[in-house]
């Protein structure tokens, strides 16, 4: 049989035939590789053995002692094997019914680990089917005594935790020679890093219960390390290959853009305008996120590198998820720009045939310098002059792929991006989900701001609340009854939602103009129900999450979430932005089914603070990162032993250590990296599709 690699498949593996590798492939391990880096999820310590004169009859006892003879028991209808065992305080015995592979397994003389309930046989202690472990001629009684500390590895339907040990302990001989140290030994001590080798090894099979946290902090790291090597990597090959437009700013030209706003910057806004003209200036693509709560002034900061853009005669594009939303960055672009020569075009689906043709043609003649839209403005015959700058509003709506699609749009080179968020993203997971992106963060609202009331509201509250919300729309305000019923992609009969609304209208808020939004909608149909709701013609917008993307509505105080439960944090926490964008304060009512102390406790996070960033946080915690931004890996990267939200300070270490190594060494060249180099490719390898975009 040739030599089992790293890379082999886990079928050469003694034991592990077509089912067993379907099985393990479902715990993502398919190479032996992946088996010995599938750490156990915790340790058994195995219990402490007393001497045989102590055993006491009817107990659980445990032993380590000499075997001495060895008979077996031909009984017509359960043979058995009996063992005679001594130690230095007597004997005593065990014996196994129809149990031939005792014999195979130990001789006299051997020492043996038994532990099992204690019998009488004979006036002496006797064992019936103990476990038994052979103990090897190096153990040292000491420790035998003590116990050993066993694995238990995460294991799935059909593999068992101990069935996976079998296999690990089959492979882990057979591999341990070939584990290649990363490092340097200066490298690894001066980050407290044990050698790879003896990690994966202690890992498995910890001396003490010191040795698994260690060993685990170790490959912890290898693994954020090669994410971070690939990400930094593919950033600097872009940047060396790809060229931008440079963009300077002056006193002068930041006089002027400042004049435009009515208000004074806040320092956040000054902080994140300041990264990104730094990033204009250089003749490389800006890459970065804008991330910043919901009204936290991140349009200000779009507008700000946008004229500074036009200031040079370049083309802006700034897209918007739909068309209601580009509509209103328009208009609120327009004000800001009354009475300037700076020359803006709303490019939406609503356009007739021989207005979008005059609008691309100006476009396309450079006589457009700041184009708002949609999807709309990635079509094949948009063709810009000089665009220069792109600004993504609400960026995880559209996706990297459409990201890439734009670039090419370009005719000076790339242009800069700058992509808007508002889902406040946690710095772990900003480094790894986008960590080909920079991240400006405003983290301050702008003063004057009036916090949203939120409350939670228990079933015996219900009649009260509806009570208020009549009580609102009464005084002339407009109110969102938000439910997770239908949702796009499931098959939830849309019934259901229209039953909801039927309830709303003659039950609950009866004589008040009820509508219903949804995400199954044609986008004319959301549009056209938006801008009623705006005009002030419904009373009531049903609506399900496809409010959660923004959209001004200032006259709509009272936010109701039926079934609040059923939603993450961070979303609860965009939906409820959506109101108190007006003058008056904004209510928001959180009403669960049956909440149970658990779904009421993580609501109330929500009653205590409006802090966007400590509710992802939050949300991290409960619910893991895969959720919070849509269930997207990771770039491809499967993280085994890594863990985002606990590893953030290796995950930082690992940032800084690989941006030096790219730094120093770019194409990782030098022999002494070639075998980070020969891990990265690996890793690599067919799993970069979404690293590659964009
Ligand atoms: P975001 O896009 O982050 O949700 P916007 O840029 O739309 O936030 O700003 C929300 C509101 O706050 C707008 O009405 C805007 O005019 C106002 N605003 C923005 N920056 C400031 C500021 N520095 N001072 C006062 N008001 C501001
Ligand atoms: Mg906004």
């Amino acid at each position: 049989m040739a030599q089992v690699t790293l890379d082999s498949s886990v079928q050469y593996l003694k034991g592990v035939g077509p089912n067993r590798v379907e099985l393990l492939a479902n715990l993502g391990i398919r190479t032996v590789g992946d088996l010995i880096l599938h750490l156990p999820s915790r340790y058994d310590r195995q219990p402490e053995a007393c001497a045989i004169g102590d055993l006491e009859l009817g107990q659980i006892g445990t032993i380590v002692a000499g075997v001495e003879r060895i008979r077996s028991h031909g009984g017509f209808s359960r043979p058995s094997v009996v063992v005679g065992l001594v130690d230095a305080t007597g004997r005593c015995t065990a014996r196994w019914f129809n149990a031939a592979w005792v014999q195979q397994q130990i001789k006299p003389g051997d020492s043996v680990r038994i532990s099992g309930t204690v019998g009488e046989y004979r006036r002496q202690a006797q064992f019936v089917n103990p476990s038994l472990e052979v103990l090897a001629d190096e153990d040292d009684e000491h420790s035998a005594m003590r116990g050993r500390i066993l694995p238990v590895y995460p294991a799935t339907e059909g593999i068992t935790s101990k069935q996976i040990a079998g296999l690990v302990d089959r492979a882990l001989p057979m591999l341990l020679d070939q584990i290649q140290e990363w490092y340097e030994p200066e490298y690894r001590r001066s980050r407290d890093l044990p050698p790879r080798r003896t990690a994966i090894e202690r890992a498995h099979r910890p001396v003490q219960l010191e040795d698994p946290p260690v060993a685990r902090r170790r490959l912890a790291y290898d693994e954020l390390f090669l994410m971070q090597l690939a990400i930094l990597r593919k950033r600097r090959l872009e940047r060396s290959s790809v060229r931008g437009v440079p963009i300077k700013n002056t006193d002068e030209i930041d006089r002027r853009i400042r004049k435009r706003f009515p208000f004074k910057l806040t320092a956040a806004q000054r902080r994140a305008i300041d990264e990104i003209v730094a990033d204009l200036a250089r003749p490389i693509p800006m890459n970065r996120l804008l991330q910043g709560d919901v009204g936290a002034g991140k349009t200000v900061v779009a507008l700000y590198a946008a004229l500074l853009t036009v200031a040079h005669k370049h083309q802006v594009a700034i897209m918007a998820p739909t068309e209601i939303l580009a509509e209103q960055h328009y208009r609120g672009i327009e004000r800001y720009l009354a009475g300037s020569r700076v020359r803006t075009k709303l490019l939406v689906g609503g356009l007739s045939r021989a207005e979008r043709a005059d609008a691309i043609e100006r476009i396309d003649a450079g006589e457009i310098d700041i184009v708002v839209g949609t999807q709309a403005l990635l079509e094949r015959d948009i063709e810009f002059n000089r665009l220069a700058l792109v600004v993504i509003d609400e960026q995880h709506k559209f996706g990297v792929v459409q990201r890439a699609t734009i670039r090419s749009k370009a005719a000076v080179g790339r242009p800069h991006y700058l992509v808007m968020t508002a889902t406040p993203i946690p710095r772990t997971l900003a480094l790894t989900f986008f960590g080909d992106l920079d991240v400006s963060v405003i983290d301050a609202l702008p003063p004057g701001r009036k916090p949203i009331k939120t409350r939670y509201v228990p079933p015996d509250k219900l009649e009260e609340a509806w009570a208020f919300v009549r009580q609102r729309i009464a005084e002339g305000e407009q109110a969102f009854v938000v439910h997770p019923l239908v949702e796009e992609s499931e098959a939830i009969p849309l019934s259901a939602a229209t039953v909801e609304v039927e309830r709303l209208r003659r039950d609950l808020l009866p004589g008040r103009r009820v509508d219903l939004l949804h995400g199954r909608m044609k986008p004319r149909e959301k549009d056209d129900v938006m801008h009623r709701f705006a005009a002030g013609e419904i009373d009531v917008l049903a609506a399900t999450t496809v409010i959660e993307v923004g959209i001004d509505v200032p006259n709509a105080t009272v936010m109701v979430i039926q079934n609040a439960e059923r939603f993450g944090l961070s979303q609860l926490h965009q939906l409820r932005g959506r109101i108190g964008r007006g003058s008056r304060p904004g209510y928001c009512l959180l009403m669960a089914e049956q909440p149970g102390d658990t779904a009421r406790s993580r609501l109330s996070v929500l009653t205590r603070t409006t802090d966007g960033f400590r509710i992802a946080e939050e949300d991290l915690l409960l619910r893991g990162p895969g959720d919070l931004m849509g269930g997207r890996r990771q770039h491809g990267f499967d993280l085994k032993v890594a863990d985002l939200i606990s590893d953030v300070d290796l995950l930082t270490q690992a940032r800084k250590d690989a941006a030096a190594l790219i730094a120093a060494d770019p194409n990782l060249a030098q022999p002494k990296h070639a075998v980070i180099k020969k891990e990265l490719m690996n890793a690599l390898k067919g799993r970069f599709e979404l690293i590659d975009v964009g």
